[in-house]
């Protein structure tokens, strides 16, 4: 007999996650492992090309993903998207930006940029999501380690340090409706955006690594397949680190 709480306003048939920043990286990974648990995904990300050869590669093993072009700060994309769609399940929102900078270098602009991307990049999603999730829906937000601090990124360090707050903010607000919304932050992981790092930095990086070595993308999807799960509903606002303990300290960070 399928397990439903009497309580649980989710329709039959199959749920629907949106996974912003899907064409690359952990939003990649968190598309593939969701659409394997059985969702539909939609792939929301920059570049026709690599929105299409993402989506592509998942339909090649039989999975059910779309992939859709969108900026996380275009609402208006975004709530069309979902329209289209017609229901919303979960929501991923994994889309970032990142460039390494002194405190001392970081202009007005790359510090608006950054939080643009990172923090409204999040609001915008979540909101018009939970506007159309019924009870049982579920967020997740991708913080970050660096969320404790960082050196060379105050902007990113910043940004995603709003996320985690945001996240508690949401999960205050919308518990009543029973959606749930929590937040993974990673550690150092292994994807094109810590390969733009210079060989030297990016080793120097993973040498820091409690275990010597990045996290792989699917390390961090598996954590957020966790709070996309209709079984993790009760679980609200919180935010789980995936980085091998380095946040436990000791390491430096
Ligand atoms: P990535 O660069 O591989 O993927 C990020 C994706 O976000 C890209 O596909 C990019 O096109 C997309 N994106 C950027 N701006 C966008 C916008 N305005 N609208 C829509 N999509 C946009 O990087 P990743 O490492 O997989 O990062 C995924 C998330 O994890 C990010 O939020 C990042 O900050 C976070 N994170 C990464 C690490 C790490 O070490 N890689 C650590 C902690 C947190």
């Amino acid at each position: 007999m399928k397990e439903q709480n009497m309580h649980d306003a989710r329709p039959a048939g199959k749920e629907i996650a949106y996974v912003t920043g899907g064409a690359s990286g952990i939003g990649y990974a968190t598309a593939r492992r969701l659409a394997v648990a059985g969702f539909r995904v939609a792939i929301l990300d920059l570049g026709e090309d690599r929105v299409q050869a993402a989506a592509g590669e998942l339909s090649a093993l039989g999975l059910d993903a779309q992939g859709y072009v969108a900026d996380v700060r275009d609402r208006e994309a975004l709530a069309g998207i979902m329209d289209g769609e017609g229901r919303v399940d979960v929501v991923v929102c994994a889309a970032g930006v990142y460039t390494p900078r002194q405190f001392d270098e970081i202009s007005d602009e790359d510090f608006r940029r950054t939080v643009d991307v990172n923090l409204l990049g999040v609001f915008v999603p979540a909101q018009e999501g939970a506007r159309r999730m019924r009870p049982g829906g579920r967020i997740v937000t991708v913080s970050s380690r660096g969320a404790l601090g960082g050196y060379g990124f105050a902007d990113y360090v910043a940004s995603k340090a709003g996320v985690i707050g945001l996240t508690r903010a949401m999960a205050l607000e919308l518990r009543p409706r029973r959606i749930a919304v929590n937040s993974i932050a990673p550690g150092f992981t292994d994807t094109p955006m810590t390969r733009t790092m210079p060989p030297d930095q990016y080793a120097k990086a993973v040498a820091l690594e409690p275990g010597g070595a990045p996290a792989t993308p699917d390390d961090i999807a598996v954590a957020i397949e966790f709070f996309a799960s209709p079984a993790t509903k009760f679980i609200t606002g919180q935010t789980l680190f995936v980085d091998g303990g380095k946040s436990l300290g000791g390491l430096g960070i």
